[in-house]
């Protein structure tokens, strides 16, 4: 009879008594947490069908003639309103709609056009600094990927996916402060920056509406889902949304 070996009888033992395998000294493979919307792929395909229903083709809200001037524009608008940039690019992109023009116009003189925006002396500086290198790089012409885009100074991700988005028409999300709170309050994308909204976001919403999901999304924060108090009653979405605490006619 066939004597059995001793590292059988161990494994044995261990199935048996329900132990721990020894340690290897290996480092065990960290899992990464990925985070999932809380809506179903139905539930996100119905909120997007409902939104190209109620307004099939959204538009932003800043003006702009051209991609340069929307880069201008789009630049001029952190930490402002639409409104309040259109006010002040109203007259500006009457005489500039190229680098070429806003390098000869000057900083000082830009700055008379838009002091009545916040930040206006960093951002005549960017806007200068980066029509220069419009003109020195890119042959006069606004760049065409993400990662061109942040180089020109103060265009950051946010700046750069608008700029792609509607100027190039390509399907990227730029996660603002409305796009942020529908994300989390609805479940759609609950995470607890910009960018791991906008990664959930990619990863969700279904193809055919990728291109405009970032206007509509912006649309519904700003006329709906304010962030003081959001207009529940009338919300075409509100049986899809999973906020808790959602407002109640009267
Ligand atoms: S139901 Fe209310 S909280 Fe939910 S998306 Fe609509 S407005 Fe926002």
């Amino acid at each position: 009879m066939k004597s059995k070996s001793p590292e059988k009888k161990t494994v044995r033992k261990v199935k048996k008594t329900g132990a721990k395998p020894a340690r290897t000294g290996k480092p065990r493979a960290v899992r990464k947490t990925v985070v999932r919307s809380k809506l179903t792929k139905k539930q996100i395909e119905a909120m997007f069908c409902r939104f190209q229903q109620a307004c099939p083709e959204p538009k932003g809200e800043l003006n702009y003639v051209n991609p340069y001037t929307l880069v201008v524009a789009v630049a001029l608008s952190a930490q402002a309103t639409d409104t309040g940039v259109n006010k002040a690019t109203k007259a500006l992109f009457e005489k500039v709609t190229t680098p070429q023009q806003m390098v000869d116009l000057g900083e000082e003189k830009l700055i008379e056009y838009i002091r009545t925006i916040g930040l206006y002396r960093t951002k005549a500086k960017n806007v200068i600094a980066l029509s220069k290198m419009i003109l020195d790089d890119y042959g006069g012409e606004v760049p065409r990927t993400r990662e061109e885009l942040v180089k020109l100074p103060g265009v950051g991700r946010k700046t750069a996916n608008v700029v792609l988005n509607i100027a190039f028409g390509q399907p990227t999300i730029a996660v603002d402060t409305h796009i942020f709170r529908v994300s989390n309050r609805t479940g759609l994308a609950p995470g607890k920056t910009p960018d791991a909204v906008e990664k959930i976001l990619e990863r969700v919403i279904p193809e055919a509406y990728l291109l405009h999901a970032h206007h509509w999304l912006i649309l519904h924060g700003r006329y709906t889902c304010k962030a003081r108090k959001p207009n529940c009653p009338e919300c075409i979405i509100a049986d899809l949304c999973k906020y808790k605490d959602k407002t109640t006619a009267g």
